[in-house]
């Protein structure tokens, strides 16, 4: 059986527990108390292989986290770097992140430096209140290596799930 770890990054408020918990559940959980940090665990079977999957959801809290950004970076075998379409400053944040893992300066690790990267816009049911363009999530992807997707937690169940499914096969093909 293959292992994939994901680990789900970027702000507080993003959406990353709600993107989460709607893989998962396939449900969308308005509120949801992101003050402890979570390992989730599910079995898939995907093109014939069976994956034991886990997603590593952190603290939105950095102080009371356990796991630091490093050992963050080097437990995962993917990421998906969650921003807000409807808060800018989430997409710096997205950014530096992506910077993080692809300079090796400072994540010494090559394996870091070449993980499957998907960058997510999450929130474009808020399309209206919007402060980061489509275009500018997919340039900041593509300089960088990532995949690239903008969705919604709140109202779409399939295309988060598609999108989950898209990082783990870069997962599996890297
Ligand atoms: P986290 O801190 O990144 O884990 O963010 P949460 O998953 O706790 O979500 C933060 C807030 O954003 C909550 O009030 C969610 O209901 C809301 N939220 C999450 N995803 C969406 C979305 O796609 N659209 C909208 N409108 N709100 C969302």
């Amino acid at each position: 059986m293959n292992d994939v770890k994901l680990a789900v990054l970027g702000s507080e408020g993003t959406g990353k527990s709600a993107l989460t918990v709607r893989f998962l559940t396939k449900r969308f959980i308005g509120e949801y108390a992101s003050n402890f940090e979570s390992i989730y665990n599910k079995h898939l079977c995907l093109e014939g292989k069976q994956l034991n999957l886990e997603i590593y959801d952190p603290c939105s809290q950095p102080q009371k986290a356990k796991f630091s950004l490093t050992s963050e970076l080097h437990w995962a075998d993917g990421f998906v770097i969650v921003y807000d379409i409807s808060d800018r400053s989430s997409f710096s944040f997205a950014k530096a992140l992506i910077y993080r893992i692809r300079e090796p300066q400072t994540s010494h690790c090559k394996r870091v430096v070449e993980s499957a990267v998907l960058l997510v816009g999450n929130k474009q049911d808020l399309c209206h209140v919007r402060e980061v363009g489509w275009k500018e999530g997919q340039k900041l992807a593509l300089d960088n290596r990532c995949q690239f997707c903008e969705l919604s937690a709140a109202e779409q169940s399939l295309e988060v799930e598609m999108m989950f499914i898209r990082i783990i096969k870069d997962v599996l093909t890297n």
